[in-house]
């Protein structure tokens, strides 16, 4: 039996970056996936340009649209506009930006088998033994869990047994099919026809927000929040939905209508375990208050490569170390940051409306908020600065959203 140096499980965006960047090492890599691509992925599919640039390739053939910065609504109606005058971020379909990167990392040396459903995983001194539904069975020497929320990794090696209580969100996609110029005139910025603003929209689901996302000719909404705080996200969305068509005077035809769940970061303990490691939704990557999880998975992937290598070259597991000291070093911070902003920010209705209030009249918590979104400077400056300032400015609305 052929024996791989890395068997990388899941080939979405945290799988594909870690095979490429392993392949690129002369590693032999095999990265299975349960599913034929393109393949359905729910997600809004936004990310903001770090992530592209992240990548070592061009992704111009997959972005729909260059978005400009977000809108936000309050709950009670309220507009804030956070657009910036030079494009930030991307739109992309999942199944067309997936199957691009999967693509990529086969062109980089890995063997990509799609269809092959991994039911389990078992470790032994020298490597590891990935068996599929089929009953084939591969041996590696060392295992990439990028198997998403479910990873069947993750469980047949005992790192977490699932995600209960506060530990993911759940969360509905849903593709309406509108037209271009009904995307331009819902989301359109005035400086740019083919550019656009995304929208969120806080208050009529607890604990999360909901979305509209610009395609080409597509509209994506969908809405995310703590599942611990919901018994059915989808009457809260549908009723919005409703009211979103009526006053936008839209009746599209719905393309596709899915739901998942989003792990939030902060739930998994370790993610290095023996000769396996985890990346991505696996490993709990996505940002409890935006919900992001593509520029993480990417980065896990990319973090994840040079420990593989290490590891392979020296027949030693315990490089696989360098891993997670590596992605702690870069993600962890905003991750635990996210954590507590969305504590504060999703705790109410009422502390929704006043911190976007606020965001609305004092241009400078306005200009912080946008950094936030895009990703130019830390969470920690960033939460920092916001508190700072509300106390020293607006002592008495500050002081209402801890009560
Ligand atoms: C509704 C929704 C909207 C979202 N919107 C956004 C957004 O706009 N922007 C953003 O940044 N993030 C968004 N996210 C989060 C984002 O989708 C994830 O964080 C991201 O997909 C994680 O990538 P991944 O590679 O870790 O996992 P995934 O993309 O889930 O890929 C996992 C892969 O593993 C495969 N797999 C699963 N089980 C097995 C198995 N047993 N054997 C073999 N293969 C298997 C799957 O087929 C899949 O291809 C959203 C999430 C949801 C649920």
């Amino acid at each position: 039996m052929t024996k791989y140096d890395v068997i990388v499980v899941g080939g979405g965006p945290a799988g594909s970056t870690a095979a490429r960047r392993a392949a690129q090492k002369d590693l032999h890599v095999l990265v299975l996936d349960k599913a034929e691509f393109p393949r359905v992925k729910p997600c809004g599919g936004a990310m903001r340009q770090y992530g592209v640039d992240s990548l070592d390739f061009k992704i111009d053939e997959v972005i729909q649209r260059r978005t400009y910065g977000p809108r936000f609504f309050s709950p009670s109606g309220l507009e804030i506009d956070l657009t910036v005058d030079e494009p930030d971020g991307v739109m992309f379909m999942r199944d067309d930006f997936d199957h691009l990167l999967l693509k990529k990392a086969s062109e980089a040396g890995a063997e990509v088998r799609e269809g092959s459903a991994v039911t389990k995983v078992s470790e032994d001194q020298t490597g590891l033994t990935v068996t599929t539904k089929d009953g084939e069975e591969f041996r590696g020497k060392y295992v990439v869990g990028a198997d998403g929320i479910n990873s069947v990794v993750a469980k047949s090696l005992g790192f977490y047994g699932g995600w209960s209580g506060n530990s993911a969100a759940v969360a509905i996609e849903l593709e309406a099919e509108v037209g271009e110029a009904t995307v331009r005139r819902i989301c359109g910025v005035p400086h740019d026809k083919e550019g656009m603003a995304f929208h969120i929209y806080f208050g009529p689901v607890p604990y999360g927000y909901l979305w509209c996302f610009p395609k080409r000719s597509i509209l994506s909404f969908g809405a995310g929040c703590d599942q611990s705080r919901i018994k059915a996200i989808r009457p809260l969305f549908m009723k919005w939905f409703e009211d979103f068509k009526k006053q936008h005077d839209i009746d599209p035809e719905i393309v596709s209508d899915t739901a998942a769940r989003l792990p939030y970061s902060g739930a998994v303990k370790t993610t290095v375990k023996g000769r396996a490691i985890l990346v991505g939704d696996a490993a709990g990557f996505a940002n409890p208050f935006s919900g992001e999880g593509i520029y993480m998975a990417i980065r896990a992937g990319i973090h994840a490569a040079p420990a593989l290598g290490r590891a392979v070259k020296s027949d030693d597991p315990t490089y696989l170390r360098d891993y997670e000291k590596a992605w702690k070093a870069e993600l962890e911070s905003d991750l635990k940051v996210g954590r507590d902003v969305a504590k504060l920010m999703f705790k109410s209705e009422k502390n929704m409306e006043t911190i976007l209030q606020l965001g609305h009249k004092d241009d400078y918590i306005r200009e912080t908020m946008y950094l936030m979104i895009s990703g130019k400077e830390s969470y920690k400056v960033l939460k920092n600065r916001l508190t700072k300032r509300i106390l020293m400015k607006h002592p008495r609305a500050g002081l209402s959203l801890y009560i």
